[in-house]
């Protein structure tokens, strides 16, 4: 049976026919299967849940009883009949309990990568290559020009102007789930054991990391901070906040950005990051092409993103290549409204 008779892109996102249900639905459904917490992925108004235990836990601390009324937790690993289908969730590597929806039904396995990357992360279980007969990507970053540098390499920079300024603060713009969190356990990985501030905005979902065992040293609160006392000091907030009032409380900041489209000079510009720093949680060109070698599946579906070269490099390798007009994905976080801004959220 051909797997799109019974894997299908619908008004509302992925639909699995077999199982009645939606794989990370933009719009509320009975059944939805959600990969990872970000807001393009995650939706409040859904009835049954479906997600790992990490994934629910920021769900119901960003939605609140939205969340849904029937939440069923599957850890990494364990597989869940649903109308016959098997649902088994392996990891993603993309933030906290982000996961790839495994999907079996009649001899055919069908892997929904969600969003991932395939880089080290201190924060998050790293990605599983999952042999399947079609594979479903993303492509965020999918063209050859995208190929993201070591993260040891940015988080040098942010150190160098910590020392290098002590009667400055470096403000760091992030989002407030998986990139902010990572950002911090890749300071105290390359050392860096002084207080890391932190926008208001930025505390629950660290608060939510600690309690799931990602360590993350000592985070005061820059908010209510004598000016004074963030001297020399690392201050995370939201992308937001950089050019807002917030800003102000901090002595003569030194704006950072940590994003995969700090690449792109003009995005850098546009978000008034002094320094740009390219920290993604996407997979880069490479990655997304060893993936699907790795991965081995004779046919790739594309979701988001730069879809159409993707496709062609599938093609060139052999692979059926197919894009998925999927609406509403691209936009992780939903704290930058309107404009280029929402697509460049929580690369
Ligand atoms: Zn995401
Ligand atoms: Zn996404």
């Amino acid at each position: 049976m051909k797997p799109e008779s019974w894997l299908k892109v619908t008004s509302r996102g992925l639909y699995c026919e077999p199982g009645d249900f939606y794989i990370d639905p933009h719009r509320p459904v009975g059944r939805a299967v959600v990969t990872h917490g970000h807001g393009d992925h995650a939706r409040p108004g859904n009835r049954a849940v479906l997600a790992t235990p990490a994934t629910l836990a920021i769900m119901r601390k960003r939605f609140g009883n939205d969340a849904g009324s029937a939440l069923d937790e599957l850890p990494y690993g364990e597989t869940r009949s649903i109308g016959g289908v098997g649902v088994t969730f392996r990891p993603a590597g993309h933030v906290l309990g982000s996961a790839q929806a495994v999907l079996e039904w009649q001899g055919c396995r069908i892997v929904v990568s969600g969003d991932y990357k395939r880089r080290p992360d201190p924060t998050c279980a790293p990605f599983e290559v999952v042999p399947c007969d079609v594979f479903i990507t993303e492509a965020t970053f999918g063209l050859p020009v995208f190929r993201h540098p070591p993260d040891s390499e940015e988080i040098a920079k942010l150190l160098t102007a910590q020392a290098q300024f002590p009667e400055r603060a470096v403000l760091v713009g992030a989002y407030a789930l998986g990139k902010a969190q990572r950002v911090i356990a890749l300071l105290r990985q390359a050392g860096y054991e002084r207080p890391i501030w932190i926008h208001g905005a930025l505390q629950g979902l660290c608060d939510l990391y600690r309690d799931f065992g990602v360590e993350l040293g000592e985070l005061r609160p820059a908010t209510g901070a004598a000016k004074k006392d963030l001297a020399g000091e690392i201050v995370l907030a939201p992308p937001g906040s950089l050019t807002d009032r917030w800003s102000r409380r901090l002595p003569d900041p030194i704006t950072a950005m940590a994003s995969g489209w700090m690449r792109v000079r003009a995005r850098a510009r546009q978000r008034g990051a002094e320094l740009p720093l390219i920290i993604s949680d996407h997979a880069d060109w490479d990655e997304l092409t060893m993936t699907i070698r790795e991965v081995a599946a004779p046919e790739v579906w594309v979701t988001h993103g730069n879809e159409e070269a993707l496709v062609h490099y599938a093609r060139t390798i052999g692979l059926r290549g197919r894009a998925l007009a999927l609406i509403g994905r691209g936009e992780d976080e939903q704290e930058a409204p309107g404009g280029e801004e929402t697509q460049e959220a929580e690369a």
